[in-house]
């Protein structure tokens, strides 16, 4: 069997299990910049790093209402989102050049959405037989980047 890889599995909420704290508003609390992954905030959403990127430059739009539908976003809400997915993907194809972009949602449980439920879209950048293999069979992944160098990248070239 040909294995997929996804990446909208989401370790980052099995890492949590252990907290009923939403991770995504709990970086929002977090006043001191250096201290937060968030690379962007906008008015009613913002951008920030997946803490366990799939690839580098693997990066997160949310809106700062704790909502896990769609539908209980306003319109305004999802087009600032929509215009930071764009954004998202103009930065990073200038910093990393990639091949093309895994964007995306997990809308409710079957779909892999897990807690906390604050809807989250997924950007992440893709190469040409970057398929993680690594991942999917050793549960081990190579991330060639630390995170707080491609933090200090998004953050300086974000517009
Ligand atoms: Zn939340």
């Amino acid at each position: 069997m040909k294995h997929i890889w996804s990446p909208w599995r989401m370790d980052y909420i099995k890492n949590r299990s252990d907290s009923n704290e939403c991770p995504f508003c709990l970086a929002l609390s977090i006043s001191e910049e250096g201290e937060s992954l968030i690379v962007h905030r906008g008015k009613d959403s913002f951008v920030m790093l997946n803490r366990y990127p799939y690839t580098s430059g693997h990066l997160m739009v949310l809106p700062f209402a704790h909502q896990e539908n769609l539908a209980e976003l306003d319109q305004e809400t999802r087009g600032e989102m929509m215009e930071f997915i764009q954004q998202a993907c103009s930065v990073l194809g200038k910093i990393y050049h990639p091949e093309g972009f895994n964007v995306g949602l997990n809308l409710g449980s079957a779909a892999g959405a897990g807690l906390p439920k604050h809807l989250h879209w997924h950007i992440v950048p893709r190469w040409e037989g970057d398929t993680n293999y690594m991942t999917t069979v050793g549960g081990v992944r190579v991330i060639p980047e630390a995170l707080e160098d491609t933090l200090e990248k998004v953050r300086t070239n974000w517009p």
